[in-house]
């Protein structure tokens, strides 16, 4: 490992996401469901500071919105991160101090922990001046999170599996979305097990909808709004009826459609346009059905060096 005296810190920056579209299988007996989704990275995004400290120590720091959700301990993805790149690429006892700045929600369906974690492996192979490729990062990101490989590859992507073998989508021009943060979280296993309650026999033939690749590579957002698609939409309003009303408001205020993001509560309105979006952000926020509104666009990059 490279001597890292007189680096003061490497910053980088990751994204959230929505999956544009989100198929899902019948669960498996290892307890994962088979996934086909269209994901695409935007504008929200949380800032990680990684700093030399003592062998084997990584103490975490978390400010922002939510950052009292989020454990600072060996639980965090990015800890995890840490201990995985140092045990395969470095040396065993490294450490780092990590400041994690979030404004990507937690727990609300935008993969917020997963981008915090491409991150961390981002900075620390710069920090301990690694030789590990991008797909080795890719490979080690498998290992800690369906979502991991997304947020450092950021962009458009199809992903099947667990989500994390993914192929680059040629996607043009820019979308923009509203997202409607909710005040309260949803968890992902909990929006599984309501899936499966609500779909005893799911078909097991997965596919993103016909016609979403053309869509994105025409880049043309009332087409797109056409063929969204989220299976676990009707599990997390299940769990959570109030996300209908969150929906139905920005319908009325102008959206080309309404999507719950991942297994939410975090929902994504598609905009016409930018002024469209900033329309709609402003009526959104004036109907007071959600914690805080964000406008968005996307696609955007993955996990990145920042000055
Ligand atoms: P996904 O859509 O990938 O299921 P999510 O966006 O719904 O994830 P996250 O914000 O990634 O949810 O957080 C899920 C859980 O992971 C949280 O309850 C939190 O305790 C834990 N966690 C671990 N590390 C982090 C992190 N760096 N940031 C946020 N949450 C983290």
């Amino acid at each position: 490992m490279a001597d890292v005296r007189g680096i003061d810190g490497v910053r980088v920056r990751a994204s959230g996401k929505i999956n544009l579209a989100l198929r899902v299988g019948p669960r498996r007996s290892d307890g994962y469901h088979p996934l086909a989704t269209v994901f695409q990275s935007v504008s929200v995004y949380d800032d990680l500071e990684v700093r030399p400290a003592p062998p084997g120590e990584f103490p975490v720091t978390v400010t922002g919105a939510q950052a009292d959700l989020v454990p600072t301990d060996g639980r965090n993805l990015v800890v995890k991160a840490g201990r995985l790149l140092a045990e395969a690429y470095g040396s065993p006892d490294a450490g780092a101090a990590i400041a994690i700045r979030k404004s990507i929600p937690v727990t609300g369906g935008m993969a917020g922990g997963s981008a915090d974690c491409a991150a961390a492996l981002v900075a620390l192979s710069v920090l301990w001046d690694l030789d590990v490729t991008q797909s080795e990062l890719l490979d080690l990101g498998k290992q800690l999170g369906a979502d991991v490989p997304f947020s450092l590859m950021g962009q458009t992507a199809y992903g099947i599996g667990r989500g994390d073998d993914l192929v680059p989508v040629l996607s043009r021009g820019s979308y923009h979305w509203v997202l409607a943060f909710a005040d309260f979280e949803l968890s992902t296993p909990a929006v599984f097990a309501r899936f499966d309650e609500l779909n005893p026999d799911p078909s097991p033939a997965l596919g993103v909808p016909t016609g979403m690749l053309e869509t994105l590579a025409s880049g043309d957002a009332t087409a797109l709004a056409g063929v969204l698609v989220n299976d676990l939409q009707p599990a997390a309003l299940s769990l959570r009826p109030e996300l209908s009303k969150t929906m139905a408001e920005g319908m009325d205020a102008g959206a080309l459609a309404s999507m719950v993001s991942g297994s939410g509560p975090t929902i994504a309105f598609l905009a016409s346009s930018e002024e469209a979006a900033i329309d709609l952000s402003f009526r959104l926020s004036a109907a007071d059905v959600c914690r805080t509104v964000r406008r968005v666009s996307g696609p955007v990059q993955g996990a990145k060096l920042v000055a």
